[in-house]
């Protein structure tokens, strides 16, 4: 057996996949990714891929960077582990929340870290609930989220989520949330509805959940200001500046989750800048350290610091923390990875070769499969449709996405299928000639799966 079949072998045979068809695995086995280098990474055979979706849309600056490497390697001789539990701190934590304090907007003052998006995100429903708890108003606990949210995984933060793959056979949600209809027009407008009606119905919608629920028991909006793994679906024109005005006018805190968002990857620093609102807690995680490190952090305003501290000084201790919250390789890691985005002008190429993304894929409009091109910046999906004029899906979704993947990786492109949308999430390092070279995969793809229809057995 060679080295790569026995380790196909064992992988078969040991690991539990996330987001895998176990059984299905088990008879095709895994792709073994070997090496990266830029925008590209091999697999253990050799083959090259364009790393369409910077791995878990988070690699910003690509898969070879030396500076992390040495960053890493600098921290770990040093100091390999300590904590911030009981006071205790240490100069990588202290530096990267300083740079991030610096990095948002101005109302946000205090971070409070973790090592993934789902931990922040079920620490965002735990400081919000403490903070309530803490102004004596207990019953303000339930969080408004939106279907096809993506906030995580774990008990909390899966029940924001708003995906039922997420949900089916986990007992989710398991707290108080209410998923509002998801602000993607093309999908979800009416017959002859504009989007600005769009967008106003949306925002009725939240306000009287918010009346029919008491305002008085709604915590917190939770929301992508652009959804990514629902669908990449940016949203219509106006429905941040209505869902700010609503949770202004209930005192409802504004949670912008800006974990695949942050850091540049719409063109603009950050997802909540780039469509005009302040939220009073930002989550930001995987380009922060372009994932080399598992790295999350939250990112808050002073009045809640204010609620949360003065409770811990009347009970004595915050009762919160992992052993990994700030863990100094992974800030460390942090700080050189932000710098790198300054130094590159990395939002900036977001925004420049971005532009030229968006403008090649507006093409594929024409294609036979495309209902809808749509994103921001470095972001985008191609929703692939039965009947343009209609919209009407394949039947059943996702047989064409699943197809689409793998015409993908044939043509040495890796895309992520969500249902039948193919979506687009590369590394921000990427070049224009970078671009013109996925889109050319692309098309290939679309037309490879195209081909393919009559054997899909589709309804
Ligand atoms: N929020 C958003 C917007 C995400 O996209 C993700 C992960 N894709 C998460 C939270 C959860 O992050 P993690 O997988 O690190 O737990």
């Amino acid at each position: 057996m060679s080295a790569s079949n026995s380790l196909a072998h064992a992988d078969i045979t040991t690991l539990l996949h996330p987001y895998t068809d176990a059984r299905a695995h088990e008879a095709k086995g895994p792709i073994v990714i070997d090496r990266g280098k830029g925008i590209y990474v091999y697999d253990d055979s050799g083959k090259e891929y364009i790393e369409g979706l910077a791995g878990l849309w988070s690699v910003a600056v690509g898969f070879d960077e030396p500076r992390l490497v040495e960053a890493a390697a600098r921290q770990m001789a040093k100091l390999p582990y300590y904590h911030t539990f009981s006071s205790k701190s240490h100069e990588p934590s202290i530096r990267l929340a300083e740079k991030l304090v610096e990095m948002t907007p101005e109302n946000l003052t205090r971070v409070f870290f973790t090592s993934s998006g789902s931990e922040a995100n079920d620490t965002v429903v735990k400081m919000v609930w403490y903070m309530n708890n803490a102004l004596g108003r207990p019953r303000k606990k339930t969080f408004l989220a939106r279907t096809k949210a993506y906030h995580g995984i774990t008990v909390a933060s899966g029940s924001l989520t708003g995906l039922p793959n997420n949900h089916r056979d986990f007992d989710l949600p398991a707290i108080p949330v209410r998923h509002l209809t998801c602000p993607h027009f093309y999908r979800f407008g009416l017959p002859g509805e504009s989007e600005a009606a769009f967008t106003a119905r949306l925002v009725a919608e939240a306000e009287q959940v918010i009346l029919e629920e008491g305002p008085e028991t709604i915590a917190a909006f939770i929301g992508e200001p652009l959804m990514a793994a629902g669908g990449v679906l940016p949203p219509p024109e106006g429905y941040w500046q209505g869902i700010e005005a609503l949770c202004r006018k209930y005192d409802i805190l504004l949670v912008a989750d800006e974990v695949i968002n942050g850091f540049g990857r719409l063109g603009s620093s950050f997802g909540c800048v780039h469509y005009g609102f302040t939220p009073d807690i930002l989550v930001a995680s995987k380009q922060i350290t372009s994932s080399y490190m598992p790295l999350a952090a939250i990112v808050f305003s002073e009045a809640i610091y204010n609620a949360i501290a003065d409770n811990t000084a009347r009970i004595g201790t915050f009762g919160h923390g992992f052993t990994a919250s700030g863990h100094p390789v992974a800030t460390a890691v942090g700080l050189e990875n932000l710098a790198i985005i300054e130094e590159k002008d990395l939002v900036g190429n977001a925004a420049r070769v971005g532009a030229v993304l968006q403008r090649e894929l507006a093409r594929f409009a024409d294609h036979p499969l495309v209902g809808e091109v749509r994103g921001a910046g470095l972001i985008a999906a191609l929703e692939l449709v039965s009947d343009k004029a209609t919209k009407a899906p394949f039947a059943p979704i996702g047989k064409v996405g699943a197809a689409a993947y793998a015409a993908g990786h044939a043509n040495g492109l890796i895309v992520r299928a969500i249902g039948d949308t193919v979506a687009l999430c590369p590394p921000l390092v990427i070049t224009e000639s970078q671009v013109l070279e996925l889109v050319a995969r692309l098309g290939r793809t679309l037309d490879d799966v195209a081909a393919q229809l009559p054997d899909l057995q589709l309804g």
